[in-house]
């Protein structure tokens, strides 16, 4: 058996050596501690204290034991004055024994001391397991309420929701049955929206506001409880034992009441069960909040929904990674499919296999900006494809019917290729005679000067033609070749034949070309072609001193070739048209002379070679024109193609 340790707290010498002497032979181990200077913050592990009467005159020694009333305080005193008593007894003695005393009433001292300890500590441990008890129902009662509250603002489901919280209205009330009762205002009436356990059966209980408990809820907007004291025959038509009514808040407004009650039992409701069921009806105020709302947005999407499935044009909307998320009939039909196929479609690449499409879809949504292409249809119409991004969401494809237009343009240029062809005959003739009529007689200063002006008109008409019906052979695809074709060598030739021209504007041509640009496969006469109208253009409307930027690099299997001026721009709404044939921009229309039939040749020799060109500008600061083109498959051969950077 182990020993009782006690801390003998003593003054002298001589008393000390006296009370050890008592202690000996006993279960009573002596043991001490140093009392000395600055030992205000001593520790000791005994089980009782032992002190003389002029110890506790120490400070050191007093504060000791008032920071231990776990160690139990014997005094030993010569002196029973009451006011040496009552000291003992603020410090938190237990027992004094008169000094001298007996060895055997020390050792009884010592022994009731430790009894009314071991009483303290077991009173002690009750009491803590009382209160852990208590927080341990307190902390589980947390959980499911939070439990309760995970359930119901995740789901999205109302029904469900406002289950889940009657349920737990019952489970932590220890209610027989709960009901959530929502306001009909125009009735002025509650109805039953949710129950647990409902006895009565009674599913399509209705309440009138004005004489019911529930509607005194609603009414005063304060929980209603019924017990013992206040039992009464409610309203509802049963009688209850007890009961809470608590009212539901959505934005300061009550808009329903939530309930328990108990009918049979006589169980009683406290205000923690109040307090309780007020956080659930919080739970249900959200849960029918969070309905109202993903109801309004779902109701929107499904309007947003309807207008674009009744669209005349054809409407798809894909997503960054590619997968299609709506479309209507209109563009289900284009690409052949009905409108319950396209809806299967998950990806667009399912929906839709045209390859331009695709690229300009991809393309639109990697470089984040319009892309437009054609769509030729199953059925032969052909469509103007705008592929639109939008921030958050990914691209949006509108399809316009364009065949009508397709087919006038491809009259006019049967036309226009019939008329050139029939004028060239006549316009050679024309300048013929002018040649011969200064060899047939001498002309006077005026009719040298105006037949000079006639050539010159003739020779403008003559290249309108002869671009006229370029862009007739281009178009038709008559001058395709698959030749190999060095690009930097064409940008090179194109930039020679241009320097005159700029430095006459005193403007700067800056060329910065890849080492081992791939070549590409195709026409070296037409892409050199693609290369001098865009100089010439740069050239042409940009002011004197202007800088312009070649460049050409090879990215992905494609040759990227980029034209840059810092000259006029293009308005942005005109951007889109000056491909077309004729077409000029506002802002150099009637200040620089031009035809509108270079950048349409430009965009037909790029497109003869599966290539895409585009333009971004701004008007006063300059434009960029880029060509893409896809570079030749590679053919493992030694014989390389002539590069003028190598040189
Ligand atoms: P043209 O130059 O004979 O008018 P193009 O077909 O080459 O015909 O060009 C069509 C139109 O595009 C031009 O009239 C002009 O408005 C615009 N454009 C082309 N290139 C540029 C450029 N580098 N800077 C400003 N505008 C340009």
């Amino acid at each position: 058996m182990s020993k009782t340790r006690v801390l003998l707290l003593t003054s002298r010498p001589e008393s000390r050596r006296l009370l050890e002497s008592a202690l000996l032979g006993t279960d009573f181990v002596p043991c001490s501690v140093d009392f000395g200077e600055g030992a205000e913050n001593i520790e000791s592990q005994a089980d009782v204290l032992l002190a003389d009467a002029e110890a506790l005159d120490s400070p050191s020694i007093r504060e000791f034991v008032r920071r231990n009333p776990q160690m139990p305080l014997v005094l030993m005193t010569p002196d029973l004055r009451v006011e040496t008593l009552l000291d003992v007894m603020r410090l938190g003695g237990v027992e004094v024994v008169r000094a001298p005393s007996r060895r055997e009433e020390i050792l009884e001292a010592l022994q009731r001391a430790l009894k009314r300890r071991q009483e303290l500590t077991q009173w002690a441990e009750q009491e803590a397991n009382r209160q852990a008890l208590h927080l341990r129902r307190e902390v589980d009662e947390l959980r499911s309420l939070l439990k309760v509250g995970h359930v119901i603002t995740a789901n999205l489901n109302l029904e469900e929701a406002l289950k889940a919280v009657v349920d737990a209205a019952r489970e932590l009330t220890g209610a027989e049955e709960s009901v959530l009762m929502l306001l009909d205002e125009e009735a002025g009436e509650l109805y039953l929206r949710a129950e647990s356990n409902l006895q009565s059966g009674n599913k399509t209980l209705r309440l009138k506001i004005e004489d019911s408990l529930a509607g005194e809820v609603v009414r005063t907007g304060k929980p209603r409880v019924i017990d013992k004291d206040t039992l009464e025959k409610i309203k509802t038509a049963y009688l209850v034992q007890a009961l809470i009514y608590v009212p539901l808040y959505m934005q300061g407004r009550v808009i329903g009441v939530l309930g328990v009650d108990n009918r049979t039992r006589r169980g009683y409701f406290t205000e923690r069960d109040v307090n309780r069921l007020r956080a659930l009806a919080d739970y249900a105020a959200v849960a029918l909040e969070n309905a109202s709302l993903y109801g309004k947005v779902e109701e929107e999407r499904r309007k947003l929904e309807q207008v674009i499935r009744q669209v005349k044009e054809g409407m798809a909307v894909v997503d960054h990674d590619g997968d299609l998320i709506l479309v209507n009939s209109t563009a289900a039909s284009i690409l052949g499919l009905s409108l319950e196929d396209a809806l299967n479609k998950v990806r667009f690449a399912q929906f839709c296999s045209d390859p331009d499409v695709l690229s300009a879809v991809q393309g639109s949504i990697s470089e984040n900006r319009e892309h437009h292409t054609e769509l030729q249809a199953r059925d032969g119409r052909v469509f103007d494809v705008h592929i639109m991004p939008v921030e958050g969401i990914g691209v949006i494809l509108t399809f316009y019917d364009i065949t009508h237009f397709k087919k006038l343009d491809q009259l006019k240029s049967n036309f226009v290729n019939a008329v050139s062809h029939d004028l060239r005959s006549p316009l050679t003739a024309a300048l013929g005679y002018i040649e011969l009529l200064s060899r047939v007689g001498p002309l006077n200063p005026a009719q040298t000067e105006f037949l000079s002006r006639a050539r010159a008109s003739l020779d403008n008409i003559t290249d309108i033609i002869n671009n006229l019906l370029d862009l007739g052979k281009i178009e038709a695809g008559l001058d395709k070749h698959n030749e190999i074709v060095n690009v930097a060598v064409a940008i090179q030739y194109a930039v020679e034949g241009n320097l005159p021209q700029a430095e006459a504007k005193k403007q700067s041509i800056e060329v910065s070309i890849d080492k081992n640009l791939p070549p590409v496969l195709g026409n070296a006469v037409r892409l050199r072609q693609v290369v001098d109208n865009l100089l010439a253009n740069a050239i042409k409307y940009t002011p004197e001193g202007g800088k312009i930027k070649v460049t050409a690099k090879a990215q992905g299997g494609q040759v990227i070739i980029t034209v840059e001026d810092t000259g006029a721009g293009i308005p942005q709404a005109e951007q889109r048209y000056i491909f077309n044939k004729f077409y000029r921009a506002s802002n150099v229309a009637g200040v620089h002379p031009g035809t509108g039939l270079g950048l349409s040749i430009v965009k037909s020799i790029v497109e003869n070679h599966k290539g895409r060109i585009w333009v971004e500008s701004e008007v006063g600061k300059g434009s960029k024109f880029t060509t893409v083109l896809p570079a030749a498959p590679q053919i493992d051969s030694e014989e390389e193609t002539e590069n003028p950077n190598d040189e």
